[in-house]
């Protein structure tokens, strides 16, 4: 592994850091923590911690020696000083005389002890670092060395590796008892490096920043040239089917296989995040990859991403499609019954008051394709098939020198469901929509645009379907949570087919389609060229009538229903003056949404639509609606709120009609008006 210190950035950063106050030691610090923190096989996504010791003064003036440690929630790769909370080291010191302490007491220790109380929780391994004497402890979860200890004789196999540099540590929980064994360790050998953690990672010290960096640099290498050297990669390969299938024509099916299923055709949805490289099918496609999927976790850290490990599922064939939702969903269902056996057996063994974690897989492995990670949202969804690459690492290193033998289920238990975590996934509590992906065709619009933003910010993931592929990717900036801008012709089948496609590439499948886009074009009907005619039912009708196709294919192959909610218009009911080219395709396409309703009701496929009026946007422009306002003498202000209310309605007014839609998990075949009120257009 390379050693990335450099002197010219590490002094800069000790510059920029003095000039907000930060002393050396924590500048540099927050250095190599990044340092390490950017090395994924090292650490990821808050995993690993570091700490040095050092002073600081609290409010009245006082100087403490403190233990500046990472807190959690705070990721190595971006952390910041305040991400390093100070805690005095007296208590923290003192504590090692103690019997036992409880988790939460630990917690309650660290925190009466933070010289600022609005610090983020100190480390669970505070103590292991407080009970270490040098200035600089640095701790990973690194690929190499989890293959070496990742093992059924990994104490002889680290005093072989590491000669007697480095001091061996029996697993434990991270908490109390790890630190006092850890320290003991330490005091038996004061001569050493580090200490390697049994099934779970590495510690290195010293007595400044650059020495402990270096150390820990310095062992993974070894532990790297070690399995080069020793190992030999199993490469025993399973046979796949002659003709595979692509990852998009599973992900909808798989997504909706690991769906939380709460009863009566309600879901607690997931994303599915695709990932492949030569690498990761090399390992896949092992012929055993199940056998090492079901052997767990390489380091306990990752439980809280993938859970007790990962799930193979048989490669697809092609040729043998049908079936294969069947193959992933038994799949599931063993996968889900294991875990739930798991929780029952451990959770039997204490009177500890624990709620069970949804059953549901986190990385799927597939041979021939790749992974998906599943998550929430799209981000844990990415963290998961991080996660993946790293577990793949440190299995493929393990097999290579002997047998993957990760710490075991009944060790893993305690860690999953430690009682903080526990209490953090009680606060985090999901929104309306999370875990689902809306699909909206002219997402750019003005409806369309306050629809996604309105939809994000309930948690879906939208998908912005827009001509202009620029403004699509701008309304998706604007209304965040990892939404995307499609550009896309929806009049052309392909494109239309395409954006879709998309949406299963990134998100793993669709559960809301807002079919939206529509354009007026006038005449008086009766002397309306036929084109014309024609081409508003394009885009007024037929690209509803594809993007509702569209979205039921993928629906039904992810079996968790969903809904498609159509923007048809005042117009669709109450004509207006020379809007029959676009009244009649509306008509049409309130027909069409009602029989969508009834055609695949039985799928819990839901379908309603929004009849909108006087909305300023594409079709109602500020020039037309100041040329309409004079036509008739009233100024503008009346025009726009010429209704029974009286009152302007906004796109905003139309999202949250579409939303309600979303929401009212009963309802379908319904038209919902959003027009101020308008007697003439109202339905009977
Ligand atoms: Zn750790």
């Amino acid at each position: 592994m390379k050693n990335l210190w450099n002197d010219a950035d590490a002094e800069k950063m000790v510059a920029d850091y003095a000039r907000k106050g930060v002393g050396r030691d924590l500048a540099l610090r927050v250095y190599t923590t990044r340092l390490l923190g950017g090395e994924p096989r090292l650490v990821l996504h808050g995993g690993g911690n570091t700490s040095c010791k050092t002073r600081a003064t609290d409010l009245v003036g006082d100087e403490w020696d403190v233990l500046c440690v990472k807190g959690s929630g705070w990721d190595m790769a971006v952390i910041e000083p305040q991400g390093l909370p100070a805690v005095k080291m007296g208590a923290l010191l003192k504590a090692r005389g103690l019997e036992r302490l409880s988790d939460e007491d630990m917690v309650a220790l660290q925190r009466s002890n933070l010289i600022d109380p609005a610090s983020p929780n100190p480390s669970v391994e505070t103590l292991l670092h407080a009970f270490l004497p040098h200035k600089f402890v640095d701790h990973t979860h690194s690929t190499a060395i989890l293959a070496i200890v990742d093992q059924e004789d990994s104490e002889a196999l680290v005093g072989k590796v590491f000669g007697g540099k480095m001091g061996y540590v029996p697993y434990i929980k991270p908490g109390f008892d790890l630190a006092k064994v850890a320290a003991e360790v330490f005091d038996a050998g004061r001569n050493v490096e580090g200490l390697i953690l049994d099934k779970h990672g590495i510690f290195t010290f010293g007595d400044d920043a650059r020495q402990a960096y270096d150390r820990m640099i310095h062992y993974v290498t070894v532990a790297e040239d070690y399995v080069a050297k020793n190992g030999t990669p199993k490469t025993a390969k399973a046979a796949l089917p002659a003709k595979l299938a692509k990852a998009s024509d599973i992900a909808p099916m798989l997504r909706g296989a690991v769906a939380v299923a709460r009863g009566e055709g309600r879901f607690d949805r997931m994303i599915s995040d695709f990932r492949t490289s030569d690498a990761i099918v090399d390992f896949i496609n092992s012929a055993k990859i199940a056998d090492y999927a079901g052997r767990g976790v390489s380091t306990p850290d990752l439980s809280i991403r993938i859970k007790t490990g990962p799930m193979a599922v048989p490669a697809p064939d092609a040729d043998k499609l049908g079936d294969y939702k069947a193959v992933i969903r038994g799949h599931v269902e063993a996968f889900a019954k294991d875990y739930r056996a798991y929780f029952e057996s451990n959770d039997a063994l204490d009177d500890v008051k624990r709620i069970m974690l949804d059953p549901m897989p986190r990385l799927t492995l597939v041979p021939g394709l790749g992974m998906f990670g599943h998550g929430r949202t799209l981000k844990d969804a990415k963290i998961a098939s991080d996660v993946g690459e790293m577990w793949i690492e440190a299995v493929r290193g393990a097999e290579a020198i002997g047998n993957f033998q990760p710490l075991s289920k009944a060790d893993l238990f305690p860690l999953e469901y430690w009682s903080l975590e526990q209490a953090k996934l009680a606060a985090n509590k999901p929104k309306p929509l999370t875990g689902q992906v809306v699909l909206i065709t002219g997402g750019a619009g003005a409806i369309g645009a306050a629809t996604a933003k309105l939809f994000a910010a309930n948690g879906a993931h939208a998908v912005i379907v827009d001509l202009d592929p620029a403004k699509a990717a701008e309304a998706a900036k604007a209304a965040g949570n990892n939404s995307i801008g499609v550009g896309a012709d929806i009049t052309n089948p392909a494109e239309m087919r395409a954006a879709f496609d998309k949406a299963v590439a990134v998100y793993g499948g669709v559960d809301i389609l807002v079919s939206n886009a529509g354009a007026a074009w006038e005449g008086r009907i009766g002397e309306l060229d036929d084109a014309t005619l024609r081409k508003s039912f394009e885009l007024n009708f037929f690209a509803h009538q594809s993007a509702a196709q569209n979205a039921v294919r993928i629906m039904l192959e992810q079996g968790t229903g969903g809904v498609l909610l159509f923007n048809t218009s005042k117009q669709a009911v109450n004509p207006g003056p020379k809007f029959g080219a676009y009244g009649l395709p509306k008509a049409a396409t309130l027909f069409l949404s009602r029989q969508y309703a009834l055609d695949y009701g039985a799928h819990g496929i839901r379908s309603n639509a929004v009849n909108a009026d006087r909305i300023r946007s594409g079709l109602l422009t500020d020039t037309m609606i100041a040329s309409r306002s004079g036509a008739r003498g009233v100024s503008e202000k009346e025009y726009m709120s010429g209704n029974l209310l009286g009152q302007e309605v906004t796109a905003d007014d139309v999202a949250q009609a579409f939303l309600h839609q979303a929401l009212a998990e009963r309802t379908t075949a319904d038209v919902t008006t959003v027009d101020g009120g308008n007697i003439a257009a109202a339905l009977r």
